[in-house]
Formats: C-alpha cells, sequence, structure tokens
C-alpha cells in the first residue's frame, strides 16, 4: 500500500514517539552557564574602563541619560566580548508595530586595505542604527518616499548573543522610530510610560515620606510573564495548510477524546516534550532569561512557561525573544509551537497571564500591603490609585488585548469576559468595604483600621483566595493581569497600565497636596482614599466573571462590555485617551492615532487570510474528498444491487443522499464566501473597515466550517485529507 503524506506523517510520528526523544545530557551546571551570552553586569565590568563601568551603571540602575563621551568605550567592550565568543555580526533588535521583533544585520568587519580586514564597531554604530523600513507598520506616520527609520539603543535592556548553526549576531535591544522621532514601535511609548510613572509615583511617595526613611530613587514596575503555548508533531504541521497560513485550525470535528477529562493539567510531561522544554530551559538561562515553571496545560498538548519576574522593559524583550526560541528549538525537536490564542475549536486556547508591581530602587514593592501602619498606608494609596485607573480606563486594559486570534478566546468561558473587573480577594474587600463605610476595621479580631495608625490585618500571601475567572485579579502583592493572548507583546498593555496608573497617582498627590501640609494627616489621605474608592467601586468583582449574570450585573454598573476587536477599537479615539497619552508624553495624539489604524489594518488582513485559505482548502481539499466519498458510495451502492436484487439498501441510499447533500451545502459556502472577499470593506475609516469584514466574514467562515465538520465525521477516513484533530493533539 503506498501512504498518502499524511499517513506517512502519521506513522513517522509514531516511530518518533517509541524510539523516544533526544535527550540531551547536561555537560556544563546551569549556574556555571547562567547568562552566559548576555553583556550582563558581569561581563560589563570586566570589559570596559572602570570610569565607563560606573557611568553605563548608572544610566542602567538610575534611568541617568546615557554620557555620549562613553559610547565608544561601551561598544568596543561589548564588540571584543562578541567576538571572543564567536560573534561575527552585530544586530539592532527592534519591536516594530507587527507584535513580533524585527533586525537588522552588520558585520563587524572593515577592509584595511591590501587584502586585510579588522573588525570594529564604534559608539555611533551602537547608539544609533538607519534602516530602510518603509515595509514595516506605521499607521500612515511615515509615507514611504520619507521612509527612513532610526533603531536607538536601549542601555536597560541587555545586549545578548544569539547563536545560528553558523554563527553568532551579537544583538542589541533597540527602540525604533521615524526620522521625525516618532515612535514605531511598542518599546518607546513603553520606556515612556516608565518615566512618567516614575515621576507621579515618586511625587506620591514623597507625600507619604517619613523623615527616617531612605529616598526613593526611583520606581518602576515588575512583570512575570505566564506563557502558555500548544506543541504538535512537525511533519504533521505541513499537511495543514490552515495552521501554516494562520497558526490555527480553520476546520477540525471535536476529537472523541478532548479535555473533558481534565486529566492534561499538570499531568506528566511527555518525553519528547521533556526534552524539548529542557534543552529551551537551558538557552534561556544562557540568554539571562530567569525561567523557573513549567506544567501541562488544560488541554492536550498544552503546556504553560514561566520566568521569574523582571522590570517590565527587560521582562518584555525576554518574552518576545522566549517566543522565538520557543518555534527554534521545537523544530529542533521535530516539533511545532503554537502560541495562536486558539488553535483548535473545541479546547482551551492559551493567555499570556502578566503579573504586574510597582517597585523601588530600595528594593520595596509598592504593592505589598506590608507589616506595618506606614506601608500599609503607601500600599492602600497605590491600590486605590490601581483600581480608580483601571475603572477609568476599562477601554484601554480591554484594547491592549484585542486581536482576531483573542477575540475567540475572551468571553469563551475558559479565559476572562470582555468586561474588565478586578477580583481583590475577601481580605481586602473587607478593607476596602470598612473604608468606603467609613467606619472601623472588625474583621480581624476587633482591630481597628485606621490607616497609618493601626496596621491592616497581615494577610498571608499563599491564602489569597483565587479566583481564575477574572480578567485583573490581586494575587497577595502584584495584580494579574489574565486577558493577554498568548503570541502578543506585552509592551502595550504594560504601557498602558503605567500610564493610567501614573494619571491616577498624580490625581491622589494632587488631593494630598491640596490638603496643605498641617492637615496631611492619615485621616485626611484615608477620607481622600474613601471617596476615590466609593467612586470606582463598580470595578471591583469578587464573583464568577463566567456567567451570564455578571454580564447583566456588570451592564447595570456602567461597565465596558467590548465583545470583539472592532468593538474596542471604536473607543480607542475617545478624546480622554488621546488626552492621557499626550499629557504624560507617552505617545503624541499622532502615535495613538497611527495605531489604531495598524491595529485595526492587522484585524481586517488576518480575517481575510483566513477567509481565503478557508476557501481554498474547502474547494481543493475538502469538496474532493467529499466527491471520492460519493463517488465510492455510489460504486457500492451499484455493485450490491447488482450482486443482489433483493438487498435493503435504504440506509446507503440515504447515506450517500446525505453527502451528496452535504457537498451542494459545501459548495453554497464556498460560493458565499468566496463572494464576500471578492468584495472587501472599503469604508474609508479604517475601524469601520474592521467592522464590515467581521459582519462580512466570520458568519460565512462559520457555516463553512460546520459542513466540512460533517463531512469528516462521514467521509471514510483514508480519504480525509488533512490530519485530524485526535493527531494533531498527539505528542509523545
Ligand atoms: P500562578 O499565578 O500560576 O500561581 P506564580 O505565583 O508562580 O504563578 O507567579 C506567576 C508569575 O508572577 C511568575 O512569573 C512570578 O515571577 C511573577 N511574580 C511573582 N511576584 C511578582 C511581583 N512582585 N511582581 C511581578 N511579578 C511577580
Ligand atoms: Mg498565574
Amino acid at each position: 500500500m503506498t501512504l498518502t503524506p499524511r499517513q506517512a506523517a502519521v506513522r513517522s510520528l509514531a516511530a518518533k514517539s517509541s524510539s523516544g526523544a533526544r535527550l540531551q545530557l547536561p555537560e556544563e551546571s546551569i549556574t556555571e552557564t547562567y547568562g552566559a551570552y548576555v553583556f550582563n553586569d558581569a561581563a560589563q565590568r570586566k570589559h570596559l574602563p572602570r570610569d565607563a563601568y560606573k557611568k553605563l551603571r548608572r544610566t542602567v540602575n538610575l534611568g541617568e541619560a546615557l554620557d555620549p563621551s562613553i559610547a565608544d568605550a561601551v561598544a568596543n567592550a561589548m564588540k571584543d566580548w562578541a567576538v571572543s565568543h564567536g560573534a561575527t555580526h552585530y544586530s539592532h533588535w527592534f519591536q516594530p508595530m507587527t507584535g513580533s521583533t524585527a533586525e537588522k544585520q552588520d558585520s563587524f568587519i572593515t577592509p584595511t586595505g591590501a587584502g586585510t580586514a579588522i573588525l570594529e564597531f564604534s559608539g555611533n554604530e551602537l547608539t544609533r542604527g538607519e534602516s530602510d523600513a518603509s515595509s514595516l507598520p506605521s499607521g500612515g506616520i511615515r509615507a514611504t518616499f520619507e521612509a527612513r527609520g532610526y533603531t536607538a539603543w536601549d542601555p536597560l535592556s541587555p545586549a545578548f548573543l544569539r547563536h545560528s548553526p553558523n554563527g553568532v549576531t551579537l544583538t542589541i535591544p533597540t527602540a525604533f522610530c521615524s526620522w521625525t522621532g516618532d515612535a514605531l514601535d511598542t518599546k518607546t511609548p513603553l520606556l515612556r510610560s516608565n518615566a512618567a510613572l516614575d515621576v507621579q509615583a515618586r511625587r506620591v511617595l514623597s507625600l507619604l515620606h517619613e523623615p527616617t526613611e531612605p529616598l526613593v530613587n526611583r520606581v518602576f514596575t515588575n512583570v512575570g510573564a505566564e506563557q502558555e503555548f500548544f506543541l504538535m508533531d512537525r511533519e504533521l504541521f505541513y499537511l495543514r495548510p490552515d495552521l501554516m497560513a494562520t497558526g490555527r485550525t480553520l476546520f477540525g470535528a471535536s476529537p472523541p477524546k478532548g479535555q473533558e477529562q481534565d486529566d492534561h493539567y499538570f499531568a506528566t510531561t511527555p518525553g519528547r516534550v521533556m526534552a524539548f522544554m529542557q534543552d529551551l530551559e537551558r538557552r534561556l538561562w544562557q540568554l539571562g532569561i530567569p525561567i523557573k515553571t513549567r506544567h501541562n496545560e488544560v488541554a492536550p498538548a498544552q503546556y504553560e512557561m514561566a520566568p521569574i519576574f523582571e522590570s517590565v522593559t527587560v521582562a518584555c524583550d525576554h518574552n518576545m525573544l522566549m517566543m522565538d526560541l520557543l518555534h527554534e528549538v521545537a523544530s529542533v525537536h521535530g516539533l511545532k509551537c503554537l502560541l495562536h490564542e486558539k488553535p483548535y475549536r473545541c479546547l482551551n486556547g492559551s493567555g499570556k497571564h502578566n503579573n504586574y508591581s510597582v517597585a523601588t530602587d530600595l528594593g520595596q514593592n509598592l504593592l505589598d500591603p506590608g507589616k506595618n501602619p506606614h506601608e500599609n498606608l503607601r500600599f492602600m494609596v497605590f491600590l486605590t490609585s490601581l483600581i480608580a485607573a483601571v475603572d477609568r480606563h476599562q477601554d484601554l486594559l480591554r484594547l491592549t488585548v484585542a486581536s482576531a486570534g483573542n477575540d475567540h478566546r475572551l468571553g469563551a468561558n475558559e479565559a476572562p469576559p470582555a468586561i474588565i473587573s478586578i477580583f481583590m480577594g475577601s481580605d481586602l474587600q473587607g478593607v476596602i468595604d470598612t473604608i468606603i463605610a467609613g467606619e472601623s476595621h472588625h474583621g480581624f479580631e476587633g482591630e481597628k483600621l485606621h490607616l497609618g495608625v493601626n496596621s491592616l490585618p497581615n494577610f498571608p500571601r499563599d491564602t489569597t483566595d483565587r479566583n481564575r475567572t477574572s480578567p485583573f485579579a490581586f494575587t497577595g502583592n502584584k495584580f494579574e493581569f489574565r486577558a493577554p493572548g498568548s503570541s502578543q507583546s506585552l509592551a502595550y498593555p504594560n504601557y498602558v497600565l503605567n500610564t493610567i496608573l501614573a494619571e491616577s497617582l498624580e490625581d491622589l498627590a494632587e488631593k494630598i497636596e491640596a490638603l496643605g501640609e498641617e492637615k496631611r494627616s492619615n485621616a485626611a489621605i484615608q477620607e481622600i482614599l474613601r471617596e476615590t474608592l466609593t467612586e470606582h467601586q463598580r470595578i471591583l468583582f469578587p464573583g464568577d466573571n463566567y456567567t451570564d449574570a455578571w454580564a447583566e450585573e456588570a451592564g447595570r454598573r456602567g461597565l465596558l462590555n467590548l465583545k470583539d476587536t472592532p468593538a474596542a477599537l471604536e473607543q480607542l479615539n475617545a478624546p480622554k485617551n488621546i488626552a492621557l497619552f499626550s499629557k504624560y508624553k507617552v505617545l503624541s495624539e499622532r502615535e495613538w492615532l497611527s495605531r489604531t489604524e495598524i491595529v485595526a489594518g492587522a484585524y481586517q488582513e488576518k480575517l481575510r487570510v483566513e477567509a481565503r485559505v478557508a476557501v481554498d482548502m474547502a474547494a481543493t481539499l475538502f469538496l474532493p474528498a467529499a466527491l471520492r466519498a460519493q463517488h465510492k458510495t455510489a460504486d457500492s451502492l451499484n455493485a450490491a444491487r447488482k450482486a443482489s436484487q433483493s438487498l435493503n439498501l435504504d440506509v446507503q441510499v440515504n447515506h450517500l443522499t446525505k453527502i451528496a447533500n452535504l457537498i451542494s451545502t459545501l459548495q453554497g459556502s464556498i460560493d458565499k464566501l468566496r463572494e464576500r472577499l471578492d468584495n472587501p470593506a472599503t469604508e474609508a475609516d479604517a475601524v469601520a473597515r474592521a467592522r464590515k469584514s467581521a459582519t462580512n466574514l466570520i458568519g460565512p467562515m462559520d457555516e463553512l466550517r460546520a459542513v466540512v465538520d460533517e463531512l469528516e465525521m462521514l467521509v471514510a477516513d483514508d480519504l480525509w485529507p488533512v490530519p485530524k484533530y485526535r493527531e494533531l493533539l498527539t505528542v509523545h
């Protein structure tokens, strides 16, 4: 028997599973190689002149502007270090608004005449790169005729070495902007938002400052990203045009065994997957990415890995790098990593929980309730600010997680709903309720709550109750934003969080300042908190976010329920949003508006690609398979009739009728979707186009899928032209 490609792939999958995975035995200890390929503090100290080293550290640790006179020294040291590890090239690595990373590579080589060459890398080359960026999205900011883009070194995120089979590249994290200075990436606003938060947070801290305390020099955010993903066999992946083009299955009947039995979560990781994870972890550690946790997720073939939290820009860079490496290392192990938010219809999708806290250079976590009355007061001020911020800007937070992929996940009873709300846990909710009621707090052994007078009850962090259905949950000393999608960059949610928090902190600072110095008592501050919490308490919700009752209740509270990406995009240009980002110099009006264009355009394009692939697969794979099935059934009927007149063939005739009917429905669905594709949305406004595309394409795609999935369960297995869910979900 000759195997179809699919059968051959399935067979090779079986062979791989039995031969066992490629296990790499570690040669060196982790501690020896951790961060070996990062130009980190230790490498800087070793390779830089003392003075330059000190100045660079001041920039990294305190956010001071870089002294341009040390650029040459730093560049030279970086090059020497990189070359000693085999590097031949350097690259300016950046994060354009495509959602992924981009880079431009140049070699260090400089010919010196007479057939010789030296390796050179100047301060100029380190600090600024020029790239023709006309093909990267700018949302109309930069027309192609003035397509110069600049990359600017980000000294806060350390340079690192990328190894490929035939060489090593020094990779320098950079920000990316146009020649007019407009931000064309996600990192620039993130850096700017950090600066805005720093200013307002220190302003609040200085108002709460006690003379005996050391002064805070810098406030910044920490982020820990929990990355979920699916793995599948690589050969099967290439037999699915939908996965190849869109990252998700556009068709596929539910497998006989899905996640019904809840037997996958935290289960033993299969051998090949384990080998992959261990290989990946070693590479991440070498790149100074502190990967810590790994486990099986809820769906079959779904996993999660999470690093220890880091400062937000580094955490975001590291997450981007980790997504790259997930793909790269998977291929070495004969696997394919799916980062899409919803690769399989009937199974849980993948998210990326964004754990967020606010820290100072003195090592304090401002979202930690603390142990004494002073720390408690500070905590309540920051907590109240964040609650107010999330309530004021639900639309923005919703927007930061809006994408065609994530639309399949949010609100589908497996991920938080599209309604943004906050879960505090019963202890803290009790404290907040007490403050709002203006009463003493009696919940904890009669302890009174006058912030700054008596202590908050001590919350043992481990017992903070959990609410997995909440999009924004307090988890002891940090907030966990659970709505981000698995494939997205975390820069967007975090620059929005930083900016809205900065605004709320400024609001509270102004109110506290207005009290005047004599009246600035803890009781007066608590009164300000009471007013603010009262105004914004509607955003707090302790219950099950998956229920319809919550959607109704949220409606009564006036909370937004932006069900899909176009609905979120419609809020984007609200004057309050433009004013917010301009005020804190995170994004100018022009920059902000350009983002609407980009997100709306990407959404529309994504839908169109999916629709095209769906039509293509239906017309060239599934329709022919159905015709073959019809042919075989008809042949068999004819043969049976010929063999004996007395056979009862009613059931078989029914079967044939079913197939024939499905074939005509299928043809009708293909024609309909094709017709919609031929008449694309032409509205002048990008958001209106996005909405129109959704209305035009999603319904007909669902109809088409329903027919194909029904056929899949009817057509003989050997005629089905692509691997089925049961195979895609098998990785051993
Ligand atoms: P889970 O939510 O699954 O229980 P963990 O409690 O292990 O997971 O934490 C998840 C992520 O939160 C990790 O990346 C961890 O480093 C990060 N994290 C822990 N503390 C903080 C903090 N103070 N600020 C930001 N992230 C944090
Ligand atoms: Mg978590």
